[in-house]
């Protein structure tokens, strides 16, 4: 069965539903109100001196915003933005032909910038600092540095991994950001925006539904909402109802905490350990995922949301774990408890 709470990858069928749901604007972009607060004031300053704004970071796990933001910041500026991301940047020649034709004040969006090569990272230090990139061409003893000046321009990185970006990469930019899950109330909102984009209206009871099994998170929301939309149109109803809404949601098998099956899986895992803590290459064998996609995917989540905690030892169930998995908590069992 498709995981439609899992954050995926790249998929262009759902990037294109996505571009179309996505908000170009300030007041369409819900939540993350520090972020937009501070933002704000350097866009502002920045266009009063006419001046590119700095470098931004943005981290946090996938499908929070990052990307939509990093189009907004290009809309505020008035500026053009070129989207990328790392893989797709495999030479050094790959990132100077991308620089080279930048103009001034344009903006530059890498997605997944901690996944750029050191050789593509180094030439990054010279054009952020001193937006000047320095080219070697040829090899051996015929080999010349050619020093090219770049126009002013703005890089916009996001990562899932702060923690894997390289210190002087990090140190460039001017202004880091965290991405925050997003509350029920945010997620309803952006599910009512998206249904009157598609065309429908949902009630507001129905979008709290949906928010509440997001996972914190607008793409999950708005994938389930496509999904409730479609058995909305089979049953020829005009607004998307409470009632229809949760018949599809339970028809879908999405839990009514947001967990999807990998969720639970590794939530009954870390149960199975009696209180113990379990290390991450113990758990990502045991899910046959990978170390990254355990830390950066499935963990922030239940993290945030006081399922799991991070000790010294490993990862642990905490006693909500216990909870709402029906098991008992170890300290009750009689001391296996470390
Ligand atoms: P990321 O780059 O962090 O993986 P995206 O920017 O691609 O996430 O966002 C995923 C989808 O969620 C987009 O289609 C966008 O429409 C929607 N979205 C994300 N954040 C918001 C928000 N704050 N308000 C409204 N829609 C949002």
């Amino acid at each position: 069965m498709e995981r439609l709470v899992e954050i995926e990858k790249y998929n262009p069928e759902e990037e294109s539903v996505e571009t179309s749901l996505r908000p170009n604007i300030w007041s369409e972009y819900i939540g993350q109100e520090q972020i937009k607060k501070n933002l704000g004031v350097f866009i502002e300053a920045s266009k009063k001196r006419v001046e590119a704004l700095d470098h931004v970071l943005f981290f946090g796990p996938p499908g929070l915003g990052k990307t939509t933001l990093a189009l907004i910041i290009a809309n505020e500026m008035g500026a053009n933005i070129k989207v990328t991301a790392a893989p797709m940047i495999e030479k050094s020649g790959d990132l100077a032909a991308l620089l080279t034709n930048l103009e001034e004040g344009d903006i530059l969006f890498i997605d997944e910038i901690h996944r750029l090569s050191p050789a593509v990272e180094e030439i990054l230090y010279s054009s952020m600092e001193d937006f000047r990139i320095d080219i070697i061409i040829g090899s051996g003893p015929a080999a010349q540095t050619v020093k090219i000046d770049l126009p002013r321009f703005t890089l916009i990185g996001a990562t899932t991994r702060a923690g894997m970006l390289s210190n002087p990469l990090r140190d460039r930019f001017g202004m880091s950001f965290r991405m925050q899950f997003y509350t029920s109330e945010e997620l309803a909102k952006i599910v009512l925006q998206a249904s009157l984009k598609l065309g429908k209206e949902i009630l507001h009871e129905a979008s709290m539904e949906i928010a509440k099994r997001s996972r914190g998170t607008p793409r999950i929301a708005l994938r389930l909402l496509r999904r409730v939309r479609d058995f909305a149109d089979v049953a020829d109803e005009r607004n998307i109802e409470f009632v229809r809404t949760k018949y599809a949601l339970n028809e879908l098998g999405i839990n009514s905490h947001g967990f999807d099956e990998m969720d639970i899986r590794l939530l009954n895992l870390l149960a199975s350990a009696n209180g113990r803590a379990m290390g991450l290459s113990t758990i990502a064998a045991s899910l046959s995922e990978d170390e990254g996609t355990v830390e950066d995917v499935l963990e922030p989540y239940l993290i945030a949301n006081g399922y799991l905690e991070r000790t010294a030892k490993g990862r642990k169930a905490t006693r909500m774990t216990y909870d709402v998995l029906n098991i008992s908590f170890p300290e009750e069992q009689g001391g296996l408890f470390s």
